[in-house]
């Protein structure tokens, strides 16, 4: 996706004004009236319309007049509020090349004043689920909107929690900085993912490192879930990072023995593809036969120590709560249901009728406030991290 900040410099107060009271009404609208939008936004004059004109023509609002005239926050809008507020906060004040684009996200390098790279992982969740979803059940053809929204906020929101917890208990992963909405500012790494790793100094000591993590996580009361190459990450020194936390579960989720045990065998067959490692024990077996190796050696989730208190307590301290955890599992359950290739026929329909229902109820009980407070929080609009902030769900 392309992100031309450049735009950034030519929007007025008022046209941030105007996107901010878009984002508002997106709260309980799909396509938000025009005459809400002018409403909350109370520009002088009507100004709003000429305001949302300029908006549609940078791509960050999008036009729907098939019901009744009104407006969409785009991707792109909702990147430009997070940024926008970023800037404000003093968190960075310039936005460089991309750095990887995920099944569910686009990354970027930022710089501070004072130069320092970081990182911003903007969250795109529900790109890919919904638009299966979506195929199938037309009534929720028209939620999309609300969906992204809300997906990708909570996503962010659990990854920057996840991040800063397994960073105080000494986890080599990236240092989390800030968040706002769909947006994750962290360090940026060294390196390179080891999917483009071709040699290696010490495999045997990267490889220790790396599953002594997935163990030690596990002891921490936590599952990756999608731990494999893509979201290792390797600098010259052979130091390992891990990376990408948004669908990580507890122990004590129902299917935690099978995502353990992918995450850990993801591990070995990389290891044994790329650096021709051989893990069996068994002096016989000399061939590598896959069904010997499988019982020896690898870590066994039932003998590791589950300790899930930690996730509990320090998460939800953090902002991210125990009900947030359970909302994203049953949706990042049914994403990763998605992406595993042999399982196809895991996500039931009457499990995608659940997991959009709740969802659906829980935004659709997100009501806007009253004139009042609208106009006072547009007021406010320069600081606009609080509006998206205040009235979480
Ligand atoms: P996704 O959830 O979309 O897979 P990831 O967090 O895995 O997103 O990031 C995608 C890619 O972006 C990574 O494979 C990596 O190349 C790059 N990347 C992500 N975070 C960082 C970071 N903090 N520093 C440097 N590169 C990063
Ligand atoms: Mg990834």
């Amino acid at each position: 996706m392309k992100l031309d900040v450049n735009v950034l410099r030519y929007l007025s107060k008022d046209d941030f004004r105007v996107l901010t009271a878009v984002e508002m009404g997106m709260r309980n609208h799909e396509i938000v009236p025009s005459e809400l939008i002018a409403r909350i936004a109370s520009l002088k004059h009507g100004g709003s319309y000429k305001v949302l004109k300029n908006l549609l023509k940078h791509k960050l609002v999008h036009h729907d007049a098939s019901k009744y005239d009104g407006f969409r926050l785009t991707y792109l809008g909702y990147d430009f509020l997070a940024i926008k507020t970023m800037v404000n906060r003093g968190v960075f004040n310039g936005v460089g090349r991309q750095l990887g684009t995920g099944k569910e996200s686009d990354i970027f390098e930022v710089v501070k004043e004072d130069g320092t790279v970081l990182a911003m992982k903007l969250h795109r969740l529900g790109r890919v689920s919904f638009r299966a979803v979506k195929a199938k059940r037309d009534y929720l053809r028209h939620r999309s909107s609300y969906n992204w929204l809300y997906l990708s906020r909570l996503a962010a929101l659990k990854e920057f929690a996840f991040m800063k917890a397994l960073e105080e208990h000494g986890f080599p992963v990236p240092n989390a900085v800030d968040c706002n909405r769909h947006c994750v500012i962290m360090s940026l790494v060294p390196g390179y993912p080891l999917v483009q790793v071709k040699e290696l100094q010490n495999p045997d000591v990267v490889f220790e490192t790396i599953i002594g993590a997935v163990v030690r996580l596990a002891e921490h009361g936590l599952i990756h879930c999608d731990f494999n190459e893509f979201n290792i990450m390797i600098d010259d020194d052979e130091k390992v990072t891990m990376i990408d936390f948004p669908q990580m579960v507890s122990v004590s989720h129902p299917n935690a023995q099978m995502y353990f045990d992918r995450d850990v065998e993801c591990i070995y067959k990389f290891f044994e593809k790329r650096f021709n490692m051989l893990f069996e024990e068994n002096e016989n077996d000399s061939d590598g036969s896959e069904a010997e190796m499988d019982e020896v050696g690898r870590p066994q989730f039932s003998e590791i120590n589950k300790n899930s208190g930690f996730l509990d307590k320090e998460l939800a301290a953090s902002g991210f709560t125990r009900k947030d955890q359970n909302e994203l599992e049953k949706l990042t359950e049914a994403e990763l249901d998605m992406y595993s290739d042999s399982d196809d026929e895991r996500t039931s329909d009457e499990e995608d009728e659940d997991m959009n229902e709740t969802n659906i109820k829980q935004l659709e009980s997100l009501q806007l406030e009253k004139e009042d407070n609208n106009h006072q929080v547009a007021d406010e609009h320069d600081d606009n991290h609080q509006v998206g902030d205040e009235h979480d769900p």
